[in-house]
């Protein structure tokens, strides 16, 4: 076959882009997206059209995968997530949004007339979800903090006890990183005497280290949870969107259907299946373990009260939520905001302290910060 190449032209545009990348890829505090990963080993995966197409956990007659190392990045997360022993199943997603559409399909497939219950503060794409899957929903208030009102969950719940109860509960917001306490929500369940429940835990931001935390909050199977999902790309770090959700087998049972073209199960949302993405997540389970990971959520936890504690004195009302990464202020002026990538939403602000960022960073935007202030006088 003759060899193609770019022309020179088209070679620039990449490596304009890439220069790019570098670039804006320094100067990044605002969104949870770790960036100090290195998987070349597993650069020569990228000659391979790998698919894990189907059920991780049936083989399919497409034999160009990665569903051995997919099944233990979900048992790795199953068993962080004290799934029941011998009741949990999952899958490696294209990020926390396809997980958490996941876990609102199983609870729709078990609850066809139930009423969805999530905060004011939940992800975007949530409301998307319940729209596609055309799902009845409720938001419900939130606290200062971002966590749920669990009062003014209780009273709505009660308002509609007659439907069955579907939660969305969130393991780190995306603005403050509060936590819904799933213990505290099922005791609500509970008293008002909620036969027919769901819950779904959104821990796309924080589900990773909360496990490896004391006190451990409150938002795994053992808690209540029904079902996981998580983002690959957040704490972890991958060069592409990936995450995991897991489930309790009994469910995803209810909703199998075999499918004879691909020799496997239709279990999971996508037809074809990233290939690519459990390798980087395997890459880190096996590269830190859970000694490592747990060096990198206090190192987080640890950068982000530094950077707490530098706003403070800087006589900025900065604030966190316990055993947070993300560190709460009023948004700084707009050339910030650009500058170091924060997301602004109603006058607040964040700074998301992933296991990169390292006080080295905090004392250049504080830095930054000050010069603005002086500036503005
Ligand atoms: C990031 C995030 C999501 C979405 O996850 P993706 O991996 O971007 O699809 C959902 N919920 C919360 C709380 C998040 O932080």
């Amino acid at each position: 076959m003759e060899a193609q190449h770019l022309s020179a032209e088209d070679q620039k545009i990449l490596s304009d882009l890439l220069e790019t990348i570098k670039t804006q890829t320094d100067l990044f505090l605002g969104y949870p997206v770790a960036k100090d990963f290195n998987y070349q080993d597993l650069i020569d995966f990228l000659k391979y059209p790998m698919n894990n197409l189907g059920d991780p956990f049936v083989n399919s007659t497409y034999g160009v995968g990665s569903r051995e190392l997919e099944k233990e990045v979900v048992q790795f997360f199953a068993s962080l997530f004290r799934a029941p022993e011998d009741n949990w199943w999952g899958y490696v997603t294209n990020g926390g949004s396809e997980g958490n559409l996941y876990g609102l399909y199983l609870a729709r497939e078990l609850h066809p007339k139930g009423m969805v219950y999530y905060s004011e503060a939940t992800h975007y794409s949530v409301q998307k979800n319940l729209h596609l899957l055309n799902m009845s929903n409720i938001v419900i208030r939130t606290q200062q903090n971002g966590e749920i009102d669990y009062d003014d969950l209780e009273h709505t719940i009660m308002m509609n006890r007659h439907m069955p109860v579907i939660i969305m509960a969130n393991i780190g917001t995306t603005m403050t990183e509060a936590r819904d306490d799933v213990a505290k929500i099922k005791a609500i369940l509970k008293k008002l005497a909620i036969q027919h429940y769901y819950i779904h835990a959104d821990a796309a931001l924080s589900g990773t280290y909360s496990a490896l935390i004391e006190p451990r909050p409150a938002f795994d199977f053992e808690d209540g949870a029904d079902s996981i999902a998580i983002s690959g790309h957040k704490f972890f770090g991958s060069p592409m969107p990936c995450g995991v959700v897991v489930a309790k087998k009994s469910n995803r049972d209810r909703i199998a259907r075999s499918v004879a073209y691909i020799g496997s199960i239709d279990t999971t949302i996508t037809g074809s299946r990233n290939g690519h993405s459990p390798l980087f997540l395997w890459h880190t389970i096996k590269r830190l373990g859970i000694t490592g990971l747990k060096k990198r959520a206090m190192h987080s936890l640890e950068t982000a009260a530094y950077a707490e504690q530098r706003l403070k004195a800087l006589g900025i009302a900065a604030w966190r939520n316990t055993n947070a990464i993300t560190v709460n202020f009023p948004a700084p002026p707009k050339v910030l905001c650009q500058k170091w990538q924060l997301a602004a939403e109603q006058g607040n602000s964040h700074l998301i302290c992933m296991p990169n960022v390292t006080k080295a960073h905090i004392d250049l935007f504080i830095t930054d910060l000050t010069a603005e202030m002086v500036m503005e006088g």
